[in-house]
């Protein structure tokens, strides 16, 4: 039982791990890296059963009062206008009485500690582990969403936990994680949350992560950026009738989003998740990587992830393994630096390979990360800076 980030494994329920489920998993698997999400908490917190329907407000800082008590959300570029009593399209959002509250704060419906290569992050403190968390709701639909039982949930329908900022920072410390990674949802319907937690993690010494679909407007981000320290986004198309049709978003905020992340310098990777016949035209694919090489840099690592069929693309088959070897080669003739292929363990691409001496300098299978030759941030061999935060030497 695991909540997925970018890749595709098969999504789970909004029940997270029992104690006895977690220890079952531990004691039948080498690679212990998801744990039950209140085995570390408080015998206070412990004691408390997952509420469903648990609903916390907090007011949000971005909406703009309409006539009427109708409000305008300015958290992302759906910009849902929301009469009086009524949710914005994220489910987690309500206006009420003319002011506009998140109905999710301080309650996340999963928690797990997490391998950050999970995010996926591949140029992150390698083989650390990640307090990773999420509420209800999206800003998309997403017709492939791995976690669509909560992303496309209201907080009514999920069992969620009762969790402040502080003991999220303290949890994540006490349990060796070196970062906090706001996932498996779309990160900003939980905003406020979310930067309340993160000012608090930079004062403990934790990072800020994110997997982000990227549909922020530009002053939340912008806000953002001053606590985030690594993006993880996923561009999962390079059309507007790809947005528009499969996840009843568009494309143009997220290119922007990308674009002020690498000006903030907030260190970025992409996912994109390869669709059969819905995204995997390798013009397109080709397009795409220009655009990034051009507008983010060549040193942007990118992860290109199998799909596996399910939610409303149960019909379409998985992604051949030729196709995700054609789309790296189109990537890396597009002069990316980093390309690398996600959920098919044990594929060469899940490796690090230098750019200028070839050279292996990250190992990894799976989630599991093997001999590294990234030396205080460059290549052991050749001393190339290679991207990204790394562990002091
Ligand atoms: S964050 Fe939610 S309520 Fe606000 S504009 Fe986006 S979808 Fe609408």
């Amino acid at each position: 039982m695991k909540m997925q980030d970018g890749g595709t494994d098969p999504p789970i329920k909004n029940s997270l791990l029992t104690k006895r489920d977690f220890l079952r998993f531990c004691s039948t698997s080498l690679c212990a890296l998801s744990t039950a999400p209140f085995l570390g908490l408080p015998r206070t917190a412990q004691a408390q059963a997952p509420v469903k329907g648990l609903v916390k407000t907090k007011l949000s800082p971005y909406f703009t009062p309409l006539e009427g008590g109708e409000i305008r959300c300015d958290l992302c570029p759906r910009q849902c206008r929301v009469p009086k009593g009524k949710r914005g399209a994220c489910r987690v959002r309500e206006n009420r009485d003319g002011k506009y509250y998140s109905l999710v704060y301080g309650a996340p419906c999963a928690m797990h500690l997490d391998p950050i290569e999970k995010k996926p992050f591949f140029h992150v403190l390698p083989a650390t582990q990640s307090f990773s968390l999420a509420t209800a709701g999206c800003n998309l639909q997403c017709k492939f969403c791995q976690n669509w039982e909560i992303s496309q949930a209201s907080p009514e329908e999920v069992y969620s936990y009762d969790v402040s900022p502080e003991l999220v920072v303290k949890k994540a410390k006490e349990m060796g994680a070196r970062s906090i990674a706001y996932t498996y949802v779309e990160p900003t319907i939980f905003y406020e949350y979310m930067l309340d937690i993160g000012l608090l993690a930079r004062k403990a010494g934790l990072l800020n992560v994110c997997h982000s679909n990227g549909f922020i407007n530009p002053g939340p981000l912008g806000d953002l950026c001053r606590v985030m320290d690594a993006a993880n986004i996923d561009l999962k198309g390079f059309t507007e009738t790809f947005y528009r049709d499969l996840c009843n978003g568009e494309l143009a905020p997220v290119l922007e989003t990308l674009k002020t992340l690498k000006k903030e310098k907030v260190h970025i990777e992409i996912t994109n998740l390869v669709i059969p016949s819905m995204n995997d035209e390798m013009s397109v694919v080709k397009e795409m990587c220009l655009w990034i090489n051009k507008e983010l840099g060549p040193d942007t690592p990118v992860h290109f992830s199998r799909f596996y069929p399910l939610y409303k693309l149960r019909s379409v088959p998985p992604t051949p393994v030729s196709t995700l070897d054609k789309v790296r080669g189109a990537a890396l003739s597009a002069g990316l630096e980093y390309v690398y292929i996600g959920n098919i363990p044990g594929h060469e691409a899940e490796n690090t390979f230098c750019p200028k001496c070839k050279k292996r300098v990250i190992q990894r299978t799976g989630y599991m990360v093997g001999e590294t030759q990234v030396k205080a941030g460059k290549c052991r061999y050749c001393g190339k800076p290679i991207p990204g935060i790394w562990n002091p030497a």
